[in-house]
Order: structure tokens, then sequence, then C-alpha cells
């Protein structure tokens, strides 16, 4: 074995979280080793965020000529979807290749490895033959991987996770998705727009669960009128494969079948052969725990999907910023999960953060609640068709704020950024009442949601 290479900052992992923890370090004028196995950017710029939003755009735009008021049925619209897969490809990942991101970090100075990391001890990982060592910290950020449930036959057939339904180049006629969760909907949806017929089956009793009530049922309504067929409080039991496609025995006793089958039930943690063992750690833990500067253990921190705080990019980004403040020795707010936002891309978009009103409930708060439905709302009633949505809030009564909220709609995520700030920065009620709301917006259905608390 050659002799280790040291360096200030190892990182494990460099998609969003540690690339973002990497690159900053090296910036500042640490030496830093970047170890990554795939590609650097990790899931959301290769198979997640970026590339689904892509096609959702797409399909967006197919839903909105096919119900655009004063052409709907006068308009064609012609759903090609060699175009959407050139995006992704061309624009979106560069035929998943990470040479700008590397080039990126080695500009600022960082020594990239590529390779699969195993920790062997405190401050010492290998990747192949080569042993480095982190004189002032380790940082893990190895996010999550898609879970494959233990469905009798399924992982001897050739299902997609979000990676192959982001690289399809062509759609199947068939598409059945297990798991009625953000991913699943998302592209459910989408390929709907783009004529798949698609069956969803989600072993819950609703869409979306962790989402209010509202939010399943304003999702499961959008999904019919793309003609998606969603299949609630069903399990697949049974999965074959043969030369026609795809049969999934569910626990009702019925069968479905599709030409593919996308798993969407859920991501876990990719610590399992990580090594934590051997810096103290439980390998295996489902999240590694981490204090308020997301420090795991002595020397090591750990950010992003590991933690379990949420598995979204911007979440990714926040924790990492701690850490490296943390690193370098510099105060800052400590981690803070009050108002973490999380937006399903469907249409209508889907976002919330904060509480759901069963979690403050459960939290024994004084709740109190405001509800409209964005039809009512003036710009709801000039947009017409395509106006669903609602905005929920979530009020803690005894301090007078908000404690979450739900804006479903045409601009649902935009929306949720007031309710965000409302949350974080515990503005009084009664300044969000006394508000100027511009007229005729979306967000100015909050006026009304505010009135009927
Ligand atoms: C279909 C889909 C859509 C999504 N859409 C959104 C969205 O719209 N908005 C949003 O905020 N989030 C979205 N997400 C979530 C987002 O992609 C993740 O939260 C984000 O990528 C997490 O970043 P991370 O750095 O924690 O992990 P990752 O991006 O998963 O990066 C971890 C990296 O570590 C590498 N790695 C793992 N183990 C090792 C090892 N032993 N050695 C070396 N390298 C290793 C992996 O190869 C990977 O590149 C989506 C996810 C999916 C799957």
């Amino acid at each position: 074995m050659d002799e280790a290479q040291r360096a200030d900052v190892v990182v494990v992992g460099m998609g969003v979280g540690g690339e973002e923890v990497a690159e900053q370090l090296a910036g500042a004028g640490l030496s830093v080793i970047g170890i990554e196995h795939t590609l650097v950017g990790g899931e959301c710029p290769y198979w997640g965020c970026v590339p689904t939003k892509m096609m959702i755009r797409a399909g967006n735009a197919l839903a909105e000529a096919r119900r655009i008021p004063g052409l709907a049925g006068s308009s064609t619209v012609q759903a090609d979807w060699a175009p959407v897969a050139k995006r992704i490809r061309d624009e979106a990942t560069d035929s998943w290749d990470d040479k700008v991101a590397v080039d990126r970090f080695v500009g600022k100075g960082g020594i990239f490895v590529r390779g699969r990391a195993t920790i062997v001890g405190p401050g010492r990982v290998r990747a192949g033959e080569q042993e480095y060592v982190a004189t002032r910290g380790l940082v893990i950020a190895t996010g999550t991987a898609a879970v494959i449930p233990p469905v009798e036959g399924l992982a001897d057939t050739p299902y997609w996770t979000n990676r192959g339904a982001v690289e399809t180049e062509t759609l199947p006629e068939t598409l059945l998705v297990l798991g009625g969760g953000a991913i699943g909907l998302e592209f459910s949806q989408v390929l709907a727009r783009f004529g798949v017929q698609v069956t969803v089956i989600e072993g819950g009793d609703r869409l979306l669960s962790m989402e209010e009530p509202e939010s399943s049922e304003t999702a499961a309504a959008a999904l019919a009128r793309d003609g998606v067929k969603a299949l609630t409080g069903v399990r697949a039991r049974r999965v074959s494969h043969s030369d026609g496609g795809f049969s999934v025995e569910l626990s009702d006793g019925s069968t479905v079948t599709g030409e593919k089958l996308l798993v969407a039930t859920g991501r876990a943690a990719r610590l399992g052969s990580l090594g934590l063992e051997t810096i103290g750690l439980d390998p295996s833990a489902r999240f590694l725990a981490t204090d308020e500067r997301m420090r795991a253990a002595d020397k090591v921190w750990a950010v992003g999907d590991v933690t379990g705080h949420g598995n979204f990019t911007h979440m990714a980004v926040y924790e990492a910023r701690i850490a490296i403040r943390d690193i370098l020795g510099q105060d800052g707010p400590p981690a803070d999960y009050r108002a973490l936002p999380r937006v399903t891309f469907t249409d209508p978009e889907i976002g919330a953060v904060g509480m759901t009103e069963k979690q403050a409930r459960d939290a024994g708060l004084d709740v109190q609640v405001g509800y409209t439905p964005l039809t009512s709302s003036s710009r709801g009633w000039i947009h017409g068709p395509g106006n669903d949505g609602f905005i929920k809030l979530i009020v803690d009564g005894a301090r007078g704020v908000l404690v979450g909220a739900t804006s479903a709609g045409p601009s649902g995520g935009e929306i949720l950024g007031a309710l965000s700030v409302a949350v974080q920065a515990e503005v009084p009620i009664a300044t969000l009442k006394s508000t100027i709301w511009a007229y005729p917006t979306f967000h100015r259905a909050l006026d009304a949601a505010l009135s009927n608390l």
C-alpha cells in the first residue's frame, strides 16, 4: 500500500452536501480530499431534482396548452419525449459526466479521488489501495439510495428506480409505480402527460401520507385528471417479469400489469459498509445522529440525506454550511429544523413548511387552523382551469405565530417562500394580518386564510 496521503479534511461522498463542504473549505485555504465513487454532484443534478424538474416543466407546458382558457378544444399539442430526454442528457447531465464539477473542485485547490471510500479508523479512510488521513476532520456525506422493499420476486426483475426513469430515452406504454410519495407522484404525473398509462400502488391509505390530508386529496384529484390510476391501501405481494413486462400481485388478491415498474418506496442512507464501527458509530443505524453543529463524533461531521433530517438538496446545503463554519471555527446559528420547507412538484405544486396540523396537535399546541381554497381567490378565478389548490395555516394560538403551512396551487412552491419566512422568524399573526398582499397574486389568498383562522 502507498504511504497515506494527508489533508486537513477528507470528505466522503461528493454529492450536494459533500461538494459544498469540500469546495468551500478548499476555497477557504484548507487542504481537502474529496472522494466520490460515482458522479460529483450526487443524486440531485444527475437523477433527482434537476432532470425531474426538466421533465415536469415539459409535462406542465403540455397540460397548460391542453387546458388554457380560450384555446381548449382548438389547440393541439403533440407530446414528444425525445426532446425532453435530449435536454436531460445534453443540458442537465452532460451525458452523466461530472467533468465540470470535478474541475471546479480541483480549480479551488481540492484533491479529487474517484473511488469507494471506507473508514478504517479515526480520521483514516481507504479508497482502493490508498489510505487518506484527515488531520482536522472527516465529513460523511454519502447520501441515500432507493429502498427496494422485500417483495417476493422483485429483486430479480429489471425494475427502475429514479435512475432508470430519468435515463430512459423512450417511454413505455404502461407503467406501474410502487409508492405514492413525492418522487412516485412526480414521475407518475409527468409520464402520464406524455401518454403513458400509469398505475400507482400505495400501501398507506392516502398519497403523500407525510403531508396534510388536504394535500393528499389535491394530489389524488390532479393525478386522476391526468388519467393516473392510484390504488391506495394495497401492497405489492409478489412481482414477476416476462417478455411482456411486469405483473404485480396485490394484497387484495388482484393483479396489475405494466411494461415497466418504477420503485419509489423511499430512500435509505448509504451507511452499511462505510466502516462506521471503526470510529465508534453504529453501522446498522438508519441515519447518522448529529448535534446542532453537524458533529457525529469527535472530528467527524455528517451532512445531507445521511442525517435523516429530510432528503432535500436545500437541507444538504444548509447542513453543509453549518459544518463548514464549525470546521473553520466560526460562530453561527446552530441547526434549526422548525421551518423545513418541502415541495412536491406535481401540478398543482404542493409546498409545505414546518408542522402539519396533526404534528402540531400531537405536540400539544393550542392549534388554530386557517384554510382557503385557491379557486375562490381572485387570481384563482382569473386563472381558470388548472387553478386547484389551497392555503392552510397552522398557528400556535398561545404564542400567536405560524408553526406550519401548506400552499398548493399553480405556484405553490413559490408562495411557500413567504410562509417559510413567517415560520422561521415567528412573525406574529397580527403582523401577517396587517401586511399588504399584492392583488391579484396567488399569494394574496394568504389574506383569506388568515381571516379564516
Ligand atoms: C427523483 C428525485 C427527485 C428529487 N427532487 C428533489 C427536489 O426537487 N428538491 C430537493 O430539494 N431535493 C430533491 N431530491 C433529493 C436530493 O436529490 C437529495 O436530498 C440530495 O441529493 C442529497 O444530497 P447528499 O449530498 O446528502 O446525497 P447525494 O446527492 O446522494 O450524494 C451522496 C454521494 O455520495 C457518494 N457515495 C456514497 N457512498 C460513498 C462511498 N463509500 N465512497 C465514495 N462516495 C460515496 C454517492 O455516489 C453520491 O454521489 C430528489 C431526489 C430524487 C431521488
